[in-house]
């Protein structure tokens, strides 16, 4: 930093410090390294962002532990940044130095293919995703294409709305996926950082929702917020249900949750990755109109849709907080099942 003036701003260190995946294998076995690396320089149309905190998504579990399949040697993952421009790459002008924003999942799509040209670019075969494709946001800095990059609401701090950029994306979109009456009956398997703020959501629309999961602290928290009913992962809904949202990666849930499906009603499964699904009866599980439907990644119009809400409808974000240093414990614990709400890194500034 220079001494004084009003360029201290301009001045990004060379070095920073990351998390990165050194080898994929299982949580318990460490599969995360905090290195030191070079700063990332901006290439063209993207902008530097100073990390104040990093939401911790399942993704970044699965990635550390290979069930996603790597797609860069030493990744750093994270894909639910709250932080800072500080520095604009050639021809970026969407954003200045010292603007809040958002580092999401999807980071590029091509913008001319079938997908893209028809509101459906979260399928787009060309599309790259953050702490996947590209490092993500377990580090000090990381880089953005400044059109893939969200305005955070301003009611939100930075740790209640690092969650709403993955978790409440992708469960908003799959409450879209639902297709759920209004007023209807919803089941949501699972309630951890993204079931949580898909409730609301829901609740908000005035759907009845039912929660059906392991802890007694989640279900907790799901009464507080409104669920009409809560019990455990293999329980039956106490209603026949016109909709159910899978959270949880256990495909051993599909056949429990498609039965307590009432006709026509609708099976959305949220996850990127998902246990092996057992063989289905056609007339317990399938018969009278019932469907599956999966959920890949999102389009940036979910995006701009859900922050929108969750400020207009308030939505309050339960976090647990964890210093940086601490980002392979975080993990543990959500592998575990320890984090209540949304585990949030956060990094001294
Ligand atoms: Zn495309
Ligand atoms: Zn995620």
């Amino acid at each position: 930093m220079t001494g004084s003036g009003t360029m201290w701003r301009c001045v990004v260190a060379k070095v920073m410090r990351a998390w990165v995946v050194s080898e994929p294998r299982l949580i318990t076995q460490s599969p995360l390294t905090l290195v030191e690396r070079p700063v990332p320089i901006p290439a063209r149309g993207e902008v530097l962002v100073r990390v104040r905190v990093c939401g911790v998504c399942r993704t970044d579990l699965h990635l550390a532990e290979g069930a996603l399949p790597p797609r860069r040697a030493s990744v750093v993952p994270g894909h639910e940044v709250v932080g800072e421009v500080v520095q604009l790459g050639d021809g970026a002008s969407r954003f200045g130095v010292g603007d809040r924003v958002g580092i999401a999942w999807l980071r590029y799509t091509c913008g001319a293919c079938r997908w893209c040209r028809s509101g459906r670019e979260n399928l787009c075969p060309e599309s790259r995703y953050t702490g996947w494709d590209a490092d993500g946001g377990y580090a000090e800095l990381a880089v953005v294409p400044e059109g893939f990059a969200y305005r955070v609401p301003t009611s939100f701090a930075d740790a209640q709305a690092a969650p709403l950029l993955c978790a409440g994306i992708i469960g908003y979109r799959s409450l879209l996926r639902t297709q759920l009456p209004p007023g209807g009956r919803l089941g949501i398997y699972g309630f951890g950082a993204s079931a949580h703020l898909t409730a609301q959501v829901a609740i908000a629309q005035g759907a009845e929702v039912h929660v059906l999961t392991r802890g007694q602290a989640a279900r907790e928290l799901a009464l507080q917020l409104g669920a009409a009913s809560v019990g455990g992962p293999f329980d039956q809904a106490p209603v026949p249900l016109d909709a159910a949202i899978i959270f949880a990666p256990a495909g051993e849930l599909v056949p429990l949750a498609l039965e307590s499906l009432g006709a026509g009603g609708t099976l959305v499964l949220a996850g990127i990755h998902m246990s092996d699904i057992p063989a289905l009866d056609y007339r317990r599980h399938l018969f009278r109109e019932r469907s599956v439907r999966s959920v890949t990644s999102n389009t940036r119009g979910d995006g701009e849709a859900f922050l929108v809400l969750a400020q207009r409808l308030s939505v309050q974000v339960t976090t647990t907080t964890v210093p940086f240093e601490r980002a392979d414990l975080a993990l543990r614990d959500l592998a575990a099942g320890r984090v209540r709400g949304a585990a949030v890194l956060t990094l001294a500034t």
